[in-house]
């Protein structure tokens, strides 16, 4: 599934043609369409800063070194200056007057962004702030971060903000590798939060994080489910493929195309949760990382809607997985160090009329990942979920025109985003560097309108 205006943009004739007629002309997205690399940096001109009393800069500055990037200073710009990517730590604020700092670093550069320029910013977690000002100060960092990335977007280029807790400098490695890779592609204008609380792995690798993992992908014979399987494997998961029986051949070709296990099973069947773990127990010992990604739209205005598609939507997208997590999560079937990872969605968080239904499973998987976030800590279990935007699969191709194109253009990017680049920000959810994220929800959306 693609985007005929992306593919008309990619012309110089047609991309006249598009702006003459007032459309918006999507930049071609850079994506790393490959596994981790050491250095993803190398070559490319990264330009730091950081504000006074910031906490989390030496930890920025190793990272950024071994990421290979060419690190500049502001001293060093200069009209000519070119940076493919810019971070700036805003930690340590304890007063908003300090954000002057905001505009004195990015003022003068903004006209010295790369396309698909990446921007990271940091700012303490403000809920756990020392006091009201820093609190106020931290918050607003994550305003200027989000109208940022609407100034910058149509280029392609991205900002996004990582939230540090006090004491959690160390955690922030692995959410910046990820964001100011290609990898993070669709990522864009949201906040993740690194907390000190919960088991961080001993080893850390950022090439083939996952190898030796076990996955379980759900609904994974087709769309975003296959993208993430394929991401997992390349990462070097052994992923088992879950779809419903129905789907056997298309099942078996994405398992195979994988080099996973498929696994027929109805999610919804009442002895799906114990026969999945049973499987799982069976042939691997465990599973390390369970991606919750199966899911349908019955959409009905709700006076319309028959019963049976409220119950099947509701079974599906939500009772299923609670009941799996229940026995998965209980049993211990998840090892020490899993991810949850459960698939909510924009519309869970803005709500859309004729998905009463939807909305409810994909806000209830939010209120999931928030009460149960912290709780397997001890055991350096995380459990987050994404929220994807208007993603090019069967399901959006199902929606009428109008509708599509309102999805697909309403946001900082003028463009749907592919599955990949929610297997993308799924496989980083599920490495070991994002241990220190838990009970988050990340939004995959080209910074969409909707629900922003
Ligand atoms: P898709 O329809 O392409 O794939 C969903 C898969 O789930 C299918 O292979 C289907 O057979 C499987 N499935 C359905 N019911 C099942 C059951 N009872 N047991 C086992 N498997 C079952 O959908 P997609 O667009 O790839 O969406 C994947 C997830 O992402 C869903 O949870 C969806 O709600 C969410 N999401 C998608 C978008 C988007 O724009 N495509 C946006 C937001 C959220």
């Amino acid at each position: 599934m693609s985007d005929y205006l992306v593919r008309m943009a990619q012309q110089p004739a047609l991309r006249s043609v598009i702006k003459t007629i007032g459309l918006p002309t999507p930049q071609t997205l850079a994506r790393a369409g490959g596994p981790y690399v050491e250095t993803p940096l190398a070559g490319k001109t990264v330009l730091f800063g950081a504000g006074d009393g910031a906490t989390a800069s030496k930890k920025v500055q190793t990272t950024l070194k071994a990421m290979g990037a060419e690190a500049q200073s502001a001293a060093d710009v200069t009209g000519d200056s070119r940076f493919n990517a810019v971070v700036f730590d805003a930690t340590g604020m304890t007063d908003p007057a300090q954000l002057r700092a905001l505009y004195d670093f990015f003022h003068p550069i903004m006209r010295n962004f790369t396309g698909n320029a990446r921007v990271v910013l940091l700012a303490d977690v403000p809920e756990t702030a020392d006091s009201v000002p820093a609190a106020v100060a931290a918050r607003a960092v994550e305003g200027f971060v989000r109208s940022l990335a609407k100034e910058i977007g149509r280029k392609g280029a991205t900002a996004n903000l990582v939230y540090v807790e006090k004491g959690a400098e160390d955690r922030v490695a692995g959410p910046l590798r990820f964001f100011l890779s290609d990898h993070s592609t669709y990522v864009d204008g949201q906040p993740v939060r690194v907390t000190k609380g919960g088991k961080m792995p001993r080893s850390v690798p950022v090439t083939r994080p996952l190898d030796g993992k076990v996955a379980l992908v759900t609904g994974g014979a087709r769309g975003i489910g296959a993208a993430t399987a394929e991401r997992l494997s390349q990462e070097g998961a052994h992923v088992v493929v879950l779809d419903i029986p129905a789907d056997a051949e298309t099942l078996e070709t994405t398992a195979k195309a994988v080099g996973g296990t498929a696994l027929p099973q109805d999610i919804t069947d009442a002895d799906a949760p114990r026969a999945i773990a049973d499987f799982l127990k069976e042939k691997f010992g465990g599973v390390d990382i369970v991606v919750h990604n199966a899911g349908v739209t019955r959409d009905k205005m709700l006076a319309n809607m028959a019963e049976h598609l409220w119950d099947m939507v509701l079974a599906i997208n939500l009772r299923s997985i609670l009941a799996i997590d229940e026995v998965l999560l209980g049993d211990k079937i998840v090892n020490d160090h899993g991810r949850i990872l459960c698939l909510s969605s924009i519309g869970g968080i803005a709500g859309n009329a004729g998905q009463t239904n939807y909305g409810a499973t994909k806000a209830g998987l939010i209120g999931y990942v928030q009460s149960q976030g912290q709780k397997f800590g001890d055991r350096g279990i995380t459990v987050n979920a994404v929220a994807p935007g208007f993603i090019e699969t069967r399901m959006t191709a199902e929606m009428p025109f109008m509708i599509r194109e309102g999805g697909r253009r309403m946001n900082s990017m003028s463009q749907g985003g592919q599955p990949q680049d929610v297997a993308e920000l799924l496989t980083f959810l599920a490495t070991p560097g994002a241990g220190g994220v838990s009970g988050n929800v990340v939004r995959v959306c080209g910074q969409s309108l909707i629900g922003a």
